[in-house]
């Protein structure tokens, strides 16, 4: 067959197959991607067991003999083969299955059967396990099974990433970067580890292998590290060289921060004191701050937030404060407002509110209060950084629950910060960039963020505010709905408001979940003359905003949401939170969730209502986070619980990006590989520089980007 010069043209023309867009959203798109895509776990088709030697949950291979084959309706249309091996008898079931499938296990025929064990009280059984005829050859190495989707069948997977492979390997793309001094002890090479990766010999020991303490994971574990390492304390360079404006912390009596203080109806708890402090020695520096202040919901960090945008005011900046939805930001920045715009007023000064849903001209009036500098606090939603909109002179952005913000909203802010223009008059001479203060309440362990995070600083609320009563949480069964009505019924009574949070808006066939409009109706039913609302995502901003604000008042007892009341939403009079489907809700969620009660000084409880699901059981890790939330009410405790729980990989990648940031190193196992990267980071960056880069693009490719979001 010729080769076609052409075909590359050609094949930009041709639509991408579903597979091809797969592969594409996978982000696997140059050689070194599909090189670097490692698989998960491996399959060991080399060998073939017994059922009397295996244990249950083990993945399988045997030959055996079919014994019976046939289709019942036990409870559903399934067929049904027992087969035996000569050691004992395995019951197969298929609940898809095709002619041709009766027929490969015919009474008598010899099989090879694979797929995973279940060895219960009534016997060995296999679900849908792969069958092919006895006696084939056996594989000659371990079958590497790589973590796909599923429009990318395995198969398909198997053999790009094979093809990717070859031709990186062939190319100079895994030339060494890291200089043989500083490698770490007892890995391989880069190339022979990849190369053993992708086609372990079978006389490895899969364990090695799958629990990644392997040399050859040990040197992509490292590589993977250095990367992250490398492209953070890049970052940091970078910003130190800007130049941020000095907000210098005022003693003037009558400035804004020394007033804001006076109207305080609280004063601020020790930790409260000392990350205020942090706060306004870095804004007061002339290198833009890049801080992380995390603390439990409800610990305070909002007058926080306060106090530091008074201190930049003070010096002549303005300050942004942003909050991811339109209800968030209102909900969330209304007492901070409430405290500072008298303080403001008489200093001729004025708030700004920029939301999306807002009218032209009430936009145009906000805007030309932000460029001409008269508002000195620009509060919203990320319409606050929109192209059109100019600040005179900001000093200062921050950002509560930064994690709720998209990785892309989280770029273009810091564009949109980084850019020159957001100055207006202040901007000659030197690059600026206003300090930037993100809000979270979803903790990161400390030690996890001081080493990983290489590019951020952290702050840390550690201590509630005082005259907290506990939250009682109680796991309930989904089956005694209603006694949970009953208790609602008496709370009501009492003139205590009640929140009711379910997973999903709309029926959806493929989880039969209660939604929210069905337990909507079914609760204004049940409670006959109380004011039951219904807050979702889809609904118009002015519906959301009218049921939010009959809520706040009280005249509503019970509000019936999805979780866009997650975060932020400060109604001291609910002392009852029930979480319908609790089981389906993320741990940080749920804890984010019960943090909307308990704000008052009156008892407060939360209900995590389950459902056991067609298999009559929880999952192990939905039974450990509704533990983990039954034992403990410490935001910190959650955290590490959550960690365990997911590994820190995922804990970081979907709640700090948004993209999965550690791929194959895992922080809780090795703590000593990436000190090695922290110590070889500005090593390389100082005499390497190009190896560095390099190694930067290898990893991350267009991805670096990302890690400063
Ligand atoms: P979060 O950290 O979740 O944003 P908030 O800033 O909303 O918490 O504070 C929760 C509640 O605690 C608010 O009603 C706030 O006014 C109050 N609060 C904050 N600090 C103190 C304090 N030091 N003493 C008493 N109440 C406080
Ligand atoms: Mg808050």
């Amino acid at each position: 067959m010729s080769v076609d010069t052409t075909s590359n043209t050609v094949a930009e023309r041709k639509p991408l197959s579903v597979p091809q867009k797969a592969l594409r959203k996978m982000g696997l798109l140059r050689p070194v991607d599909m090189a670097l895509h490692l698989p998960m776990r491996y399959e060991d088709e080399t060998r073939l067991g017994t059922l009397s030697s295996a244990r249950d949950g083990d993945t399988l291979q045997f030959e055996a003999v079919v014994q019976s084959c046939q289709v019942v309706f036990k409870p559903r249309r399934q067929l049904q083969a027992v087969v035996t091996d000569g050691s004992d008898i395995c019951t197969l079931r298929f609940f898809n299955f095709y002619p041709n499938m009766q027929k490969a296990l015919e009474v008598g025929r010899k099989v090879r059967l694979r797929g995973e064990l279940r060895g219960g009280f009534m016997g060995y059984t296999m679900m849908h396990p792969t069958v092919q005829a006895a006696g084939a050859p056996l594989a000659a190495a371990l079958t590497p099974v790589y973590p796909s989707t599923a429009e990318l069948p395995q198969a398909y997977l198997r053999k790009a990433v094979l093809g990717g492979l070859a031709r990186a390997l062939q190319s100079d793309a895994f030339t060494e970067t890291i200089p043989r001094e500083h490698l770490p002890p007892h890995t391989w090479g880069l190339r022979e580890s990849l190369q053993f990766l992708h086609h372990p010999s079978p006389d490895v020991s899969l364990d090695e292998l799958e629990d990644r303490s392997h040399p050859a994971w040990q040197r992509l574990k490292a590589e993977e590290l250095l990367a992250q390492q490398l492209s953070q304390l890049q970052a940091k360079r970078e910003r130190q060289l800007l130049n941020a404006p000095v907000l210098a912390h005022s003693t003037r009596a009558d400035g804004v921060r020394a007033q804001l203080h006076a109207v305080l109806p609280f004063t601020l708890t020790g930790a409260q004191t000392r990350v205020v402090t942090e706060i306004a020695s870095d804004v007061a520096r002339a290198v833009p701050m890049h801080r992380l202040l995390q603390g439990d919901v409800g610990s305070g960090k909002t007058v926080v937030a306060a106090l530091a945008a008074a201190q930049c005011i003070d010096a002549g900046w303005q300050c942004a404060l942003m909050a991811p939805t339109e209800i968030l930001a209102e909900q969330h920045f209304a007492k901070l407002v409430g405290w500072l715009a008298p303080v403001l007023q008489p200093l001729g000064l004025q708030v700004a509110w920029l939301t999306g849903s807002q009218k032209k001209k009430e936009r145009d009036a906000m805007l030309a209060l932000v460029a001409s500098g008269e508002a000195a606090l620009v509060v919203g939603t990320h319409a606050v950084i929109q192209d059109k909109v100019q600040f005179k002179a900001l000093g200062l952005a921050i950002i509560d629950e930064q994690h709720r913000f998209g990785v892309a909203q989280r770029l273009a802010l810091r564009q949109k910060l980084s850019d020159a223009e957001t100055f207006g008059e202040h901007s000659e001479g030197t690059p600026q960039e206003p300090h930037l203060l993100m809000m979270s309440a979803t903790p990161i362990p400390r030690t996890l963020a001081m080493s990983y995070y290489a590019d951020l600083d952290v702050s840390t609320i550690d201590e509630l505010p005082p005259g907290r009563t506990p939250i009682v949480t109680k796991l309930v069964a989904d089956t005694r709905r209603d006694e949970i009505i009953e208790r609602i019924r008496v709370q009501l009574t009492e003139g205590r408001q009640i929140y009711w949070v379910c997973p999903l808006i709309e029926e959806s066939e493929a989880l039969d979940l209660r939604n929210a409009t069905d337990t909507h109706q079914d609760l204004c039913n049940a409670l006959p003359g109380v004011m039951v609302g219904l807050l979702h995502s889809r609904m118009p901003q002015a519906e959301k905003k009218a049921v939010m604000s009959l809520f706040v008042q009280g005249q509503m007892g019970v509000l019936v949401s999805t979780t866009v009341i997650e975060v932020g939403v400060d109604v001291p009079n609910a002392s009852l939170m029930v979480i319908e489907h609790a089981e389906r809700f993320g741990l940080s969620q749920l804890h984010q969730l019960r943090g909307r009660v308990g704000r008052g000084a009156a008892a407060s409880a939360c209900v995590l209502l389950y459902s056991l699901g067609e298999h009559g059981r929880l999952s192990d890790t939905a039974s450990a986070r509704l533990r983990a939330m039954a034992e403990t009410g410490d935001g910190f405790e959650i955290a590490r619980r959550d960690l365990e729980i997911r590994g820190p990989g995922e804990f970081l990648g979907s709640r700090q990006s948004g993209a999965a940031m550690l791929r194959f190193a895992d922080l809780a196992v090795d703590g000593e590989l990436l000190q090695w990267a922290q110590q070889l980071a500005p090593v390389m960056l100082d005499q390497y520089p190009s190896n560095a880069a390099r190694h930067v693009e290898r990893w991350l490719g267009g991805k670096s980007d990302f890690l400063k979001a």
